[in-house]
């Protein structure tokens, strides 16, 4: 008995794959110092996750780095401080308590510290446009001596105080989507008489937020691939949703479902900062399985 084969040469399905998906350098560098640490022999120890990516985290907890809630008297430990930055008190602090700091901030969010300090030695109020809760926005105030204002959206903005305001500084925690921190800065400019805008969005962000003006548009269905708890994923997925409805936003392959794929030509893939190749390589696997 012979077998059929049967070829579809008909299915021209294409998968297009953002070319800045997945970490970003921030976190490559965090986490190859957490690995270059290990090798030191001292446990090591992280104030929260070293990303917001759980299998991430894992894979580092496995490797011997700890994650704890708060620091405590030690003796020959080592705290790893975070791509996302820390306060000026954490580092005095552990220090204070013996730890030996290994400092894995990302290089750009330093700039950011740099530019607030500069900014408020000269007088300027600091305003931060971003997540008042994220660790990275918590990083930037713990390093200025006085309050800052910060603002998460257009319709939060403290105008009672603002229009009290002189001088000012604005910086933007580096994930955050530019289009949202224009309409922020317009505002503030209609009310502060000097003010300093310094937009301190990251590279890889840009160039990130830049393809998902162009990628939706032309692939059927987008798929954004990152943790529910990554913050820099869900703007990823903002932004493709404003360009492209059939957007969907998916953490591993589980959460993929074929009918979003009926009649797509193409679909454009892209993974968030925090989003390891492993998982998105799975994802694109799956999507070619089913489709
Ligand atoms: S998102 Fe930008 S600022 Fe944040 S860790 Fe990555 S490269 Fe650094």
């Amino acid at each position: 008995m012979t077998s059929l084969k049967i070829f579809n040469p008909i299915n021209k399905m294409k998968i297009n794959v953002a070319v800045s998906a997945g970490f970003c350098f921030g976190v490559k560098r965090a986490i190859d110092i957490a690995y270059k640490t290990l090798r030191t022999k001292n446990k090591v120890y992280m104030l929260g996750d070293i990303v917001h990516n759980e299998d991430i985290t894992k894979e580092m907890d496995k490797a011997g780095v700890k994650k704890i809630n708060r620091l405590v008297r030690v003796k020959n430990k080592i705290l790893l401080i975070r791509a996302h930055g820390a306060s000026k008190k954490t580092f005095q602090r552990a220090k204070s308590l013996g730890y030996t700091i290994v400092d894995a901030t990302c290089p750009m969010v330093k700039e950011i510290h740099k530019i607030a300090i500069i900014n408020e030695q000269k007088d300027y109020k600091i305003i931060i446009i971003g997540d008042n809760k994220h660790d990275e926005v918590r990083g930037i105030i713990g390093h200025l001596k006085n309050k800052t204002i910060v603002i998460d959206s257009n319709k939060k903005i403290p105008l009672k105080r603002i229009k009290k305001i002189k001088k000012a500084a604005v910086v933007v925690q580096s994930t955050q989507n530019f289009e949202k921190i224009q309409i922020i800065v317009d505002t503030l400019q209609k009310h502060i008489e000097d003010l300093r805008f310094f937009n301190t969005i990251c590279k890889p962000t840009r160039t990130k937020q830049q393809e998902l003006k162009i990628m939706p548009l032309k692939n059927a269905v987008m798929i954004i691939i990152g943790s529910k708890t990554s913050a820099n994923t869900k703007r990823l997925y903002e932004i493709s949703k404003l360009f492209n409805k059939r957007s969907y936003w998916v953490q591993s392959k589980d959460k993929v479902k074929t009918r979003w794929f009926k009649n797509a030509r193409s679909i454009g893939i892209t993974a968030g900062a925090s989003t390891p190749s492993s998982t998105t390589k799975e994802v694109i696997k799956y999507i070619r399985k089913i489709t």
